[in-house]
């Protein structure tokens, strides 16, 4: 019912997108809040660990990595995965309050694209956007532009790779279209062609490192599920609203044969607010990612569960993207974001801009957002699915 197309859902309420708008009307971003929070939050920091945590907001120069040709793909008229997405995201990202270290994405190769992808089906992708494009599903469309499009998208992540292995920056953000987690290894899907934070992940695997992916976009990343679900070196954990596209991601899907458990999903309802993300990462994520020590850490960075995104029903603020980078900083490892959903142009910005606070180790205040009890309730049933995986979760 409804919730097996996005256009499906889209015909059903109106779009209130915003005509992209000059400069001086995007909203002014929070100031971040130092790590005083940290001592009050009862984790007996001493001076000297908030002076080094608070330093490290100041050293830390993102890498921003997007390239002109992104906005050369297009879908449908009227259609909410649209061009100016990236200018929202990059206008967010130079905003959040230090510098940033701005680069141009790679053109992945076919031999990229095929770590993940039939090789059949990338020569299949090249030859359809060459012959003028059009819709590869419903959801999905291209045009001459979307081949270059596509794999500059794919090859961001691997210049976010090489930079990071270089001492750039241990944080990332990828601003890139057409997004990547509903992509299968021969099937474009949910305005996905190429599944760009597979690719990145299968490059680092290959040589020797663990992966922990990150997904708090609002849908399900059916994709990214499906590359990695039989394999014990990468792990998959999902916050997302259920039932809703693309309608996979319940509880049982936890990988099979050796990737058995390395499949984590937290299925939230319609209402949900900070506070419930906030006990699925203190209850789930940290003690799941923590136990499977990755090497990275990659992030399907949605925007759209924000209350302000026309596509979905969670109400998440530009702070609550925020505290969830800040607790993946505290991992110590490299975080690359990949820029997979989010509609709203004034909700990305502040969005990407608090998602590059907390990766410095901006601390934020306690959510606002209250969610229904169907929602705290769900974060128990999935603490207590993700315990039986995972020791260091404690069961409801
Ligand atoms: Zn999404």
């Amino acid at each position: 019912m409804g919730t097996t197309s996005f256009q499906g859902r889209d015909s059903a309420r109106a779009h209130p997108f915003r005509k992209v708008i000059g400069s001086g009307q995007f909203p002014s971003t929070r100031t971040p809040v130092l790590t005083t929070a940290m001592v009050s939050a009862g984790r007996g920091a001493t001076e000297s660990e908030v002076c080094r945590e608070s330093a490290r907001v100041g050293l830390v120069k993102p890498l921003v990595i997007s390239h002109p040709a992104c906005f050369l793909h297009r879908n449908s008229p009227g259609h909410p995965e649209r061009p100016a997405r990236i200018e929202a995201a990059l206008i967010g990202a130079r905003s959040w309050g230090g510098e940033v270290d701005e680069r141009e994405a790679a053109l992945a190769s076919k031999a990229d694209l095929s770590l993940v992808h039939d090789p059949v089906y990338v020569d299949a992708i090249e030859e359809f956007c060459r012959e003028g494009g059009g819709e590869l599903d419903p959801d999905t469309g291209a045009v001459p532009g979307t081949w270059e499009a596509a794999r500059r998208a794919a090859g961001a992540g691997l210049v976010a790779i090489e930079a990071i292995q270089a001492g750039a920056s241990p944080v990332a953000f990828l601003a890139i279209r057409p997004p990547g987690h509903h992509a299968h290894a021969a099937r474009a899907l949910g305005f996905c062609i190429f599944n760009n934070i597979a690719i990145a992940a299968e490059r680092l695997v290959s040589e020797g490192a663990r992966v922990a992916i990150v997904d708090y976009d609002v849908h399900h990343g059916d994709g990214t599920q499906e590359t990695f679900g039989a394999r014990s070196d990468v792990l998959y954990v999902s916050l997302h609203e259920y039932p809703f596209y693309p309608g996979s991601g319940w509880l049982e899907e936890v990988g099979h044969g050796q990737g058995t458990g390395r499949t984590v999903n937290i299925p939230l309802p319609p209402g949900t607010a900070g506070d419930a993300i906030e006990q699925a990462f203190t209850r789930i994520v940290i003690p799941v990612v923590a136990q499977f020590t990755p090497d990275w850490i990659l992030v399907s960075a949605g925007y759209d569960g924000h209350r302000a995104d026309p596509l979905a029903d969670w109400v998440l603020e530009a702070d609550d993207y925020g505290r969830m980078a800040r607790h993946l900083s505290h991992f110590g490892v490299p975080v690359i974001y990949f820029l997979e959903g989010g509609y709203e142009y004034d909700a990305i910005v502040a969005s990407v801009a608090a998602t590059l606070q907390g990766a410095a180790g901006a601390d934020f205040p306690t959510p606002t957002g209250v969610s229904p009890g169907v929602a705290v309730e769900m974060v128990e049933t999935s603490a207590a699915q993700a315990g039986k995986h995972w020791n260091g979760v404690q069961g409801g």
